[in-house]
Parts: C-alpha cells; sequence; structure tokens
C-alpha cells in the first residue's frame, strides 16, 4: 500500500497505533498531535487515510469537514475509539452505546468507527482481532481512495476528449460555451471589456469540390494553427463548427479587437497554404466582431449572435474583410 496516512491522536494514543499501522501501511505515515493543523495539512499532502483518535476534542467535527471539501472529501477517516469501557450505572449496555457511538460517527462523517481497547485491557486474543480490523479498515480506505483516484484521471482524459477538435486540436464549441459564461462572468465582476471575433473561411465548399475533403481537413488545420500562433496570450479560439471559429478577447475592447481581427485577416490572406509541398491555396476569411454589452445574457448567446451578424455583413460585403459594426 503506497499512500500517506495521517494518524491523530494524544501520546499514549500514538504510542499504541503508531507502530501498527506502520506495519500495515507501506507508504508513508505522518504523525500529529493537533486537530487543528489537519485540514491544512491534508490540503498540501497526499493523504489518502485519516486516523483520528476518537475522544479528541472535535475529532468527528474534523471529518465532517473533510467531507464537505471538493478537494479533499475522498479522504478515507478512521475514528479509533481507545477508551475501555466505563464501569457505569447506565441503562444501555455497552454493545448499545457502542453502536450509537459508531452510528453517530458515521453520521457525522467518518468512513468508519473502531473501537480498539485491546492495549488497555490486555486481552492478547482480542488483540490479534483488533489489529486485524484495522489492517482491513485501512486497506479498504486505500482501496476506495485508488479507485477515486483512477476514475479521476480517466474522468480527466473523457473531459479532454469532450471538450477537444480531433481534426484541429482546438477546444470545441462545448468548451467554448463553458468558457464564454465563465469570461463574461469574470468581465462583469471586474467591469474590463470582453470581445468575440467570429470568423469563416471564404469558399470553403470549393476547396473540398476541386482538391478533396482531405486537403480541405488540410487547410483546417494550418489555419487553426496559423491562428492560434498569432494570437496573444489573453486571447482563445475555439473550433466553432465546420470551417467556422470564434475567439474570444479577455480584457479587449472592440477598438482591440478589431486591431486583432485585422492582423489575423492578413496573415491568412498574405502567405498561400502549402498543402503537404504539392498545392499552394490562396485561402481568405471573413470576420464579424462584437463586444459585450450590459444588456446581453450571461451565457453569451447575444454576443456571438451579433458578431455572427457582422460576419453575415462580411460575406455579403465581399468577404475577405472584417466588420464590426452591424450597422456599416
Ligand atoms: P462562404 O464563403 O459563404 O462561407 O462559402 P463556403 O463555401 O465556405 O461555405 P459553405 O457553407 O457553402 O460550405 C462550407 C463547407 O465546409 C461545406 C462542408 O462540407 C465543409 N466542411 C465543414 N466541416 C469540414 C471539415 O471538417 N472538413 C472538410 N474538409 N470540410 C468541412
Ligand atoms: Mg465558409
Ligand atoms: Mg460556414
Amino acid at each position: 500500500m503506497d499512500a500517506s496516512v495521517l494518524v491523530v491522536g494524544n501520546q499514549p494514543f500514538l504510542v499504541t497505533f503508531l507502530d501498527p499501522i506502520r506495519n500495515i501501511v507501506s507508504g508513508s505515515v505522518e504523525v500529529s498531535s493537533y486537530l487543528d493543523d489537519v485540514l491544512s495539512w491534508i490540503q498540501n499532502q497526499q493523504t489518502a487515510v485519516l486516523i483520528v483518535q476518537a475522544t479528541q476534542l472535535g475529532s468527528l467535527e474534523v471529518c465532517r469537514q473533510i467531507k464537505q471539501q471538493a478537494n479533499c472529501g475522498w479522504i478515507y477517516c478512521i475514528l479509533i475509539d481507545d477508551q475501555p469501557n466505563m464501569l457505569c450505572e447506565s441503562l444501555l449496555s455497552d454493545r448499545c452505546r457502542e453502536s450509537i457511538a459508531s452510528a453517530e460517527a458515521l453520521e457525522g462523517g467518518a468512513d468508519a468507527y473502531l473501537r480498539l481497547t485491546s492495549a488497555q485491557t490486555g486481552d492478547p486474543v482480542a488483540a490479534l482481532a483488533e489489529h486485524r480490523l484495522l489492517k482491513a479498515q485501512i486497506q479498504a480506505g486505500l482501496r476506495g481512495v485508488e479507485f477515486y483516484h483512477k476514475l479521476q484521471q480517466i474522468n480527466d482524459v473523457l473531459s479532454t476528449l469532450a471538450l477537444a477538435d480531433p481534426l484541429t486540436e482546438l477546444n470545441n464549441r462545448r468548451a467554448m460555451e463553458w468558457e464564454l459564461r465563465r469570461q463574461i462572468e469574470n468581465a462583469r465582476n471586474n467591469s474590463t471589456s470582453l470581445s468575440v471575433i467570429m470568423l469563416d473561411v471564404d469558399y470553403f465548399k470549393s476547396v473540398n469540390d476541386t482538391y478533396g475533403h482531405q486537403v480541405g481537413d488540410r487547410v483546417l488545420q494550418i489555419l487553426a494553427a496559423r491562428l492560434q500562433h498569432n494570437l496573444r496570450i489573453q486571447d482563445t479560439l475555439f473550433r466553432y463548427g465546420g470551417e467556422e471559429f470564434l475567439i474570444v478577447l479577455n480584457q479587449t475592447s472592440l477598438q482591440e479587437a478589431q486591431a486583432v481581427a485585422r492582423r489575423l485577416r492578413r496573415i491568412i490572406v498574405d502567405q498561400p497554404f502549402n498543402i503537404d509541398g504539392k498545392l499552394a491555396l490562396e485561402i481568405t476569411i471573413s470576420l464579424g466582431i462584437a463586444d459585450l454589452n450590459s444588456t446581453d445574457d450571461n451565457k453569451g448567446e447575444s454576443l456571438v449572435r451579433r458578431a455572427d451578424r457582422n460576419l453575415l455583413l462580411a460575406k455579403s460585403s465581399g468577404r475577405n474583410q472584417v466588420v464590426y459594426n452591424e450597422d456599416c
């Protein structure tokens, strides 16, 4: 077992449990006597299992807080009650009290509650059974955490695939919808400007019709790479669909966006597209720009619509040009 375990308890607790836990776990075992440090500790470490002495004040509260945090809620929390039974007058049997304590621990955020008292009672048979139970619980915790991490890795791969366009390797339209909403929220919170450019390859169908779809695909790849290469750090390029691309220009006024669009138009038209050393195609693009205004919706639908209308105007005005105002 190659993962980190954090053990928190008072000195007698640590003296009793540290060596057995170290024998069970092959990864690192960290120790603390202070519950206050636990949250900040696990934020910075790869803790997989937390083992806390149940009688420490606030032990359950720490488990509850861990479970509430998105970045560490998967940590497996084991509470160990090492207090021997009290000889007290009570209507409840020890078994019953143990069940209630266990239920409270699980309800409160712990993943397991273990009553391990053999070190206090000195019962060797119980000690063997308790060691086996402790080992099984730690293994269950590590298994669960390992499974969670594998799922998270798969999730990361799937998210990347879901948001990427396989042909151009740009972010796709789904990614754009997510990112644009985020950028609009940022721009509004920080009172900064935001613009978008919608651009489309002119007469692209004739490229496909004349040279075939594979050449058309190469044109899209070269175009994407050339645009990407010539964008500023704050600009994000997306393949919107087909031969249409959208650029989100963070902290950019309409005027600045015009300068970016004009530059992009030039870098496409100025240099023919070299298709595998066999063809040199002259490609042009049309571009429509819009900037965020106070009446735009939070998703960016109206903003993109205005940029698209300007793109259509650029097309109907002869193509290979930039349009930034619906009225021009
Ligand atoms: P316009 O100047 O008005 O934009 O004319 P256009 O020919 O570029 O536009 P149109 O909408 O008539 O044709 C776009 C073509 O783009 C049709 C479609 O088959 C092609 N296309 C869309 N996606 C891809 C792709 O991934 N690869 C290739 N090779 N072609 C694509
Ligand atoms: Mg086109
Ligand atoms: Mg199009």
